[in-house]
């Protein structure tokens, strides 16, 4: 499940809400800065006279995932404000860090398929270099390799193939046996041989 964190900080001002049906791009980007935490960003992005931080989300180095303006309007590609909705990664990808770490890599591709799952009218996702003139997110981060994973379309299993991951996994057993005791408890052990492959199919695949 994706988990997404509330910053503790207070806008200047009011953030303007976006038309979810105009929104048709996720664009991702970097700090150019090695450390600096989203609390950081926020007082840089007061510092220019914004209402505070500018990304839509922000994912530090662990993978925790916050939200910034979320659906609101974002400040971070020049022009596009109203269309797009961004994405910041805590480090610098052009001239410190050389290789993201995994745990931000996943919680970026999660988070590019829940955002694009709230509003299906998205069609691009891409580097803030793609509309304007930037290094962001720079040469050193996973931009092609992090947008095929999560435009991946997720290759329906066979109920072999969920059964042979839940046998392999000692947690997936655990799950599997817990939810067939909610299952008898709450009476719908009679359909549970039909529900079941579902179960364990939404289990599998998030
Ligand atoms: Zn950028």
């Amino acid at each position: 499940m994706l988990q997404i964190k509330k910053l503790d900080i207070k806008w200047n001002g009011t953030l303007k809400p976006l038309d979810k049906n105009k929104i048709d791009a996720i664009a991702l980007h970097h700090m150019a800065h090695p450390s600096a935490d989203a609390y950081e960003i926020d007082k840089w992005h007061k510092a220019n006279g914004w209402a505070g931080i500018g990304y839509g989300f922000w994912i530090d180095k662990k993978g925790n995932i916050y939200e910034g303006r979320g659906f609101n309007q974002n400040a971070a590609v020049a022009d596009h404000n109203g269309h797009i909705i961004s994405i910041g990664f805590q480090g610098d990808y052009e001239n410190v860090d050389k290789e993201m770490p995994v745990l931000q890599y996943n919680a970026g591709v999660d988070l590019i398929r829940w955002i694009m799952k709230q509003i299906p009218s998205i069609k691009v996702v891409h580097g803030h270099k793609y509309w304007n003139n930037t290094a962001c997110p720079g040469k050193y981060f996973p931009l092609e390799k992090m947008i095929a994973d999560a435009l991946k379309k997720e290759e329906k299993k066979t109920w072999k193939q969920i059964l042979q991951e839940v046998a392999s996994d000692p947690k997936g057993w655990e799950i599997a046996i817990n939810s067939l005791v909610l299952a008898s408890e709450s009476g719908m052990m009679n359909s549970i041989y039909k529900y079941l492959p579902l179960l364990l199919e939404k289990i599998y695949n998030r």
